[in-house]
């Protein structure tokens, strides 16, 4: 059986870590604030920004949750926007998505501050991450999250062949960055490509963000594998499930995430993270 990558244990640990930093912070006077805008009623996404706030609060982050009517105008959004940009005591920016469709998300994208680019969607952002930066930047809260779960359960990245199914500029892409530039061979893999087991059984790591429940099974595996579920689908009971077949993957890998507890707590304490990180390059 493969061991279990525990992202709820990791995600308490960071979570710890966070805590700490943001105590040393306040001692320099600098309180880490973040600010949620929220358009629309979406009954998901106002679950997701709560989860947020509770969790920004808990570690003693400032968080403010802007709740705009679905009927806001881009005009009126990229204006707040702005207001937050230019408010000192706001280091962390983040809009949910989705948005209503008179909203143009790469356009909101483009207007967060990349100094303020709590998620890392920013395209200033994302050069960065391609270009093998060594500056502070932010980068998408997921994918910085598995680095984290892979540095954190020693699996060996460098000369690793990593394979990420899903090319989303979420998940897939950032990934694929951030493997690349810890010196993993990468391979993107998506809808398009033909005989997708052909390269998922060559992978050391493998990284699965497709939203297809159950998309791969312990036979698309190379025994002894990393294998990080990103998916989170709901079956026909409404119980969350990965894009792994976790009964079958993992008697195969070597060391597996489950879900939930795998990658989705993590998530969210990377973005907490981020946040304190974002303060303290601010100065
Ligand atoms: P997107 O829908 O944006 O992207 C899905 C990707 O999967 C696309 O690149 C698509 O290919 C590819 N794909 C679809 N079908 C196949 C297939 N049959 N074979 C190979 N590739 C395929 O999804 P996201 O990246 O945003 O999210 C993926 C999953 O991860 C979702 O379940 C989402 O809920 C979850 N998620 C979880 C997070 C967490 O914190 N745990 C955070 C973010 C996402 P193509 O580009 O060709 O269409």
């Amino acid at each position: 059986m493969a061991e279990l990558i525990d992202g709820k244990q990791l995600a308490k640990k960071v979570n710890a870590q966070t805590e700490q930093a943001v105590t040393e912070l306040k001692t320099q006077g600098i309180e880490p604030k973040l600010v949620v805008i929220i358009v629309g009623d979406d009954e998901a996404s106002r679950i997701y920004v709560r989860n947020k706030n509770r969790k920004a609060q808990q570690l003693g982050i400032n968080s403010e949750t802007k709740q705009l009517p679905k009927d806001t105008s881009q005009t009126e959004l990229l204006k707040l926007i702005d207001q937050y940009n230019q408010d000192e005591t706001v280091h962390g920016i983040m809009v949910q998505s989705p948005l209503p469709s008179q909203i143009d998300e790469a356009a909101v994208t483009r207007a967060i501050s990349p100094a303020k680019d709590a998620d890392g969607f920013n395209p200033e952002n994302v050069g960065k991450l391609y270009a093998n930066s060594d500056l502070n930047f932010p980068v998408s809260c997921t994918p910085k999250g598995i680095m984290t779960m892979l540095a954190a359960y020693d699996v060996q990245i460098a000369g690793a062949n990593a394979v990420i199914v899903g090319r989303s500029n979420i998940v897939g892409r950032p990934m694929a960055a951030l493997l690349l530039n810890a010196s993993a061979t990468v391979t993107v893999v998506h809808s398009h490509t033909q005989n997708m087991q052909a390269y998922t059984r060559e992978a050391d790591i493998l990284i699965v963000a497709t939203g297809i429940a159950h998309l791969i099974k312990g036979e698309d595996i190379k025994p002894g594998a990393t294998v990080i579920d990103v998916g989170m689908n709901r079956d026909e009971n409404g119980k969350l499930t990965g894009d792994v077949d976790f009964e079958s993957a993992s008697k195969v890998a070597g060391k597996i995430t489950p879900v939930p507890g795998g990658v989705g707590p993590m998530t969210i304490a990377t973005l907490m993270q981020q946040t304190v990180e974002l303060a303290k390059w601010s100065e």
